[in-house]
C-alpha cells in the first residue's frame, strides 16, 4: 500500500487552494451528496471524502471507490453553499492517486478513461467503436454489455469508419499542455 507523506498532503492542499478548491470551508451540510446521481456507487459520500482530507487521512480518500465512480457532472459543485468545487477535488484526487501509485479501487473505470484519451489522441475526437474495442482489449470483458453494443450498432450510434479532425497532433498538443 502506498502511503502519502504529510508534505505531499500539504502540497496537495496548496495546489487545490491555488486552483480555487477550498475544501476546508466545508461544514458538512451534505447538499453535495444529496444531489449526486452516483452516490449509490460510492463507498464514501463526497462530504466524507472532504472530512477525510480535513483530518489528513488522504490515503483513505485515494483508495476509495468514490473518486473513480465520480463522473465529474458538477451537480455537487453547483449545490454547495460554500462554493467548493467538489468535482475538481475528485479530479485532483484521481491525479494524485495515479501520481503516487495508489491502485485505483475501480480499475475498469481507469481503463475506460485511458481508452477515451487514446481514442482522442488518435482521431482528435471520440470514436465510440474505437473506445469500445480499446476498453475490451484492456479489460478482456468481451461478453459484458454486448447487447448494448448491438443496440448501438442497430441505431447507427457506432461509426464503423472513424472520422478524424484535420490535424490530431494539434489536439495532442492541447492534451499535453498540463503535463509540461
Ligand atoms: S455541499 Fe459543500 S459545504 Fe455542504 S457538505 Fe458538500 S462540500 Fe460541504
Ligand atoms: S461531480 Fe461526482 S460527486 Fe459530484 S455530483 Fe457528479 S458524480 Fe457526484
Amino acid at each position: 500500500m502506498s502511503s502519502i507523506s504529510l508534505k505531499q498532503i500539504g502540497l496537495f492542499k496548496e495546489h487545490m487552494a491555488n486552483n480555487g478548491v477550498h475544501f476546508s470551508r466545508c461544514y458538512h451540510c451534505r447538499c453535495c451528496g444529496n444531489g449526486c446521481p452516483f452516490l449509490p456507487a460510492f463507498d464514501f459520500a463526497p462530504n466524507t471524502i472532504i472530512r477525510l482530507l480535513q483530518f489528513n487521512l488522504i490515503n483513505e480518500a485515494l483508495e476509495s471507490t468514490t473518486i473513480w465512480a465520480c463522473v465529474g457532472c458538477n451537480t455537487c459543485s453547483m449545490e454547495c453553499p460554500m462554493l467548493i468545487d467538489i468535482a475538481g477535488l475528485m479530479d485532483g484526487l484521481r491525479q494524485l492517486a495515479l501520481a503516487t501509485g495508489v491502485p485505483p479501487a475501480e480499475p475498469d473505470i481507469l481503463s475506460f478513461h485511458q481508452a477515451v484519451m487514446d481514442s482522442i489522441s488518435k482521431y482528435g475526437r471520440t470514436n465510440k467503436l474505437d473506445i469500445m474495442i480499446r476498453y475490451k482489449l484492456k479489460t478482456r470483458t468481451w461478453l459484458q454489455d454486448w447487447q448494448v453494443g448491438l443496440k448501438m450498432l442497430a441505431k447507427r450510434k457506432l461509426d464503423i469508419f472513424a472520422s478524424k479532425v484535420r490535424d490530431p497532433a494539434l489536439i495532442n498538443t492541447l492534451l499535453n499542455t498540463d503535463k509540461k
